[in-house]
C-alpha cells in the first residue's frame, strides 16, 4: 500500500530488516516527518500491521472500538469467580509460522507452551498418545501416530493413509465441493469420518465435514501433518489471552512509539473518492491520515466507509456473503483435578478438546480448578439451554475420565460465539478480498481477507503483514 515499498512478502519479514523509508527533509529547518498510518481494529491482524509498518518506518495510531486489544482473542474477568478467563481457547500450531513471527518480534513467545504430544480419548476412555516418530522424516513422521489409534481399526487406519495421500497429491485448485462428500467417495466410514477426520478438521476448521470445503481441508493436513516434521505442535497459552494481547503487546506497540486508543468506535473512514482522507472519531471530528488499515470484521467492513469509497470497493460486495459458525466454550470449576492431562481431544462426543488451566499437577484455587471445554461449528446447539449443554458436557467428562465421577462442579459459564468464525464453504475464497485494495492509500486486513488460510490467529497475523 505504501508506494515505493517491497511488494508484502508472507513469508515472515527476515531479520535484521531496516525501515526503508528514504525521507529526506526538503531543507534544514522543516524536517519532513513519517507518513501516518491510521489502523482501525485493535485485533491480531491489526496489531500484526502495526508490526509490520513501524518497521516501514510509518507514524501508527490504532483505533480500538473496544476496551481491550486482542479482538476475538480476548479475556473477560468471570463475575463469579474473580478469575480472567479467555473467551474461548486459543491454540496455534507449529505450522502458524507468521503468527510464531509476530509472538517473537513482539516478546511474547514465552506466553505459550509448546506440546509435542496429542493426547486422544476413546469414547471408553482409552488413552492414545499421538507424536512424531523420532526417525521417520515429513511427511512419513506420524504415520506410526496413526497407526496407533486402536479405536480404529486397522482397515480404517489403512484407508485413512491411503486417502491422505491422494488429498496431498491432488493439486488444491482441482479440489472441489465438500470434505464430507468427498471422504464418502473414498468409502471412508461413518466411524472413520467421526473418529478421524472430524476431530482434527471440525476444531482445525469450525466447520462440520459436510459444510467444509475439500480445499480447506487438504491445507489443514498438508499444512499442519505432513508438510514439515513440527508443524502439527500444539501451543497453548499459558496465561490467559488478555495478558498476551491486551497488556503485553499494547505495552510493546506503545514503547514503540504506537499511540492506542481504545474504547474509541471509528464512525467512518473518509475520502473523496479517489483516495482515504482520514477517520471520523466517535464524537465526529475528522481525523486526517496518510494511509488506513481496516482491520475490522467482515460483518462490521461494509459500514465503516464514506459511500464514495465504498463505491470504489467492488470486492467488499462479495464479502457480505460469507456465512459465520459457530464456536461453544464451556468454562468448568470443579473441586478436584479430573485429569493430570494438559489436553485432551475427546473422540465421538459433544465435547471435543478439553484444556486444563495451569500446568498439571493443577494448584490447588479457591475458586476451584478450572477446565475448558470447546465445540467447535456448535451451531446445532443453537436454542439449546445452557445448564442441559455443561451437564451433557460433564457427562462426558465423567464418562471418561474417572477422577471426574465424584468431582463437584462449582460453577460454570457456557458462552456460544455465534460469529466466531467464517465458514469455510466451498467457493469461500473467491469472496475473500486481497489486502490491497483499488485505492492507493487504502488496505484491509483480517483473518477474513485473502491469505488462504482459515479464520485463525495465523490468518489474521498474515492479513496484517501483507496489508502494510
Ligand atoms: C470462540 C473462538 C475460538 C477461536 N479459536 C481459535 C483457535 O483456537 N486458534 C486460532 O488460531 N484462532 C481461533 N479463533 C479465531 C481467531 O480468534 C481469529 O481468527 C482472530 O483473532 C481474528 O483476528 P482479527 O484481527 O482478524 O479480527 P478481530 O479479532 O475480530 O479484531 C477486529 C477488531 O476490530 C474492532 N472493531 C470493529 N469495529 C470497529 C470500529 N468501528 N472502530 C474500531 N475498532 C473496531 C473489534 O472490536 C475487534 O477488536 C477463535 C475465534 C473464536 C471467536
Amino acid at each position: 500500500m505504501y508506494d515505493g515499498l517491497p511488494s508484502p512478502s508472507i513469508a515472515p519479514i527476515p531479520t535484521g530488516w531496516k525501515p526503508i523509508v528514504q525521507l529526506v527533509p526538503m531543507n534544514d529547518s522543516v524536517p519532513l516527518q513519517p507518513p501516518r498510518l491510521a489502523i482501525v481494529g485493535g485485533g491480531l491482524a491489526g496489531m500484526a500491521a502495526a508490526v509490520a509498518a513501524l518497521r516501514r518506518g510509518l507514524r501508527v495510531e490504532m483505533f480500538e472500538s473496544r476496551r481491550r486489544l486482542g479482538g476475538r482473542a480476548g479475556s473477560f474477568i468471570d463475575p463469579a469467580t474473580g478469575t480472567t478467563v479467555d473467551h474461548c481457547q486459543h491454540v496455534a500450531m507449529g505450522c502458524c509460522t507468521n503468527w510464531a513471527d509476530f509472538c517473537r518480534r513482539t516478546g511474547v513467545e514465552d506466553c505459550f507452551s509448546r506440546h509435542r504430544r496429542l493426547h486422544f480419548i476413546s469414547p471408553v476412555g482409552q488413552q492414545t498418545d499421538f507424536a512424531a516418530s523420532r526417525w521417520l522424516p515429513a511427511p512419513l513422521h506420524l504415520a506410526p501416530g496413526l497407526l496407533r489409534l486402536r479405536y480404529l481399526s486397522l482397515a480404517e487406519r489403512l484407508g485413512i493413509a491411503r486417502s491422505l495421500w491422494r488429498l496431498a497429491r491432488t493439486p488444491a485448485q482441482a479440489l472441489q465441493g465438500t470434505v464430507g462428500d468427498w471422504l464418502r467417495q473414498q468409502r471412508q466410514s461413518p466411524r472413520a469420518i467421526e473418529r478421524f477426520w472430524s476431530v482434527v478438521l471440525v476444531s482445525a476448521l469450525g466447520e462440520t465435514v459436510d459444510r467444509a470445503s475439500l480445499g480447506a481441508a487438504r491445507k489443514v493436513f498438508v499444512d499442519g501433518f505432513l508438510a514439515a516434521r513440527r508443524a502439527y505442535e500444539v501451543l497453548i497459552p499459558r496465561v490467559p489471552l488478555g495478558e498476551i494481547y491486551d497488556r503485553r503487546l499494547r505495552q510493546w506497540l506503545v514503547d514503540h512509539g504506537v499511540q492506542v486508543h481504545t474504547g474509541t468506535r471509528i464512525r467512518r473512514i473518509r475520502g473523496d473518492g479517489n483516495r482515504v482522507t482520514g477517520i471520523e472519531l466517535p464524537d465526529g471530528t475528522h481525523r486526517p491520515f496518510d494511509f488506513v488499515i481496516a482491520a475490522v470484521p467482515w460483518r462490521r467492513v461494509g459500514r465503516l466507509f464514506d459511500p464514495s469509497i465504498r463505491a470504489a470497493l467492488p470486492t467488499l460486495d462479495a464479502v457480505e456473503q460469507i456465512e459465520s459458525s459457530a464456536i461453544t466454550a464451556a468454562h468448568l470449576w470443579f473441586d478436584r483435578p479430573i485429569t493430570g492431562l494438559p489436553h485432551a481431544a475427546l473422540i465421538g462426543r459433544l465435547s471435543q478438546w478439553l484444556f486444563a488451566h495451569g500446568q498439571p499437577p493443577i494448584e490447588d484455587s479457591p475458586s476451584g480448578h478450572y477446565y475448558q471445554v470447546v465445540i467447535s461449528a456448535s451451531g446445532g446447539l443453537a436454542g439449546r439451554d445452557r445448564d442441559e449443554v455443561a451437564a451433557e458436557v460433564c457427562d462426558d467428562l465423567k464418562a471418561v475420565f474417572p477422577a471426574a465421577a465424584d468431582a463437584r462442579l462449582l460453577h460454570r459459564r457456557v458462552v456460544t460465539h455465534g460469529e466466531a468464525v467464517f465458514s469455510v464453504r466451498p467457493g469461500i475464497e473467491r469472496l475473500r478480498p486481497p489486502q490491497q485494495t483499488p485505492l492507493a492509500n487504502l488496505a484491509l486486513a483480517g483473518d477474513w481477507t485473502a491469505t488462504g488460510w482459515p479464520a485463525t490467529m495465523e490468518g489474521a497475523v498474515r492479513s496484517g503483514y501483507l496489508g502494510v
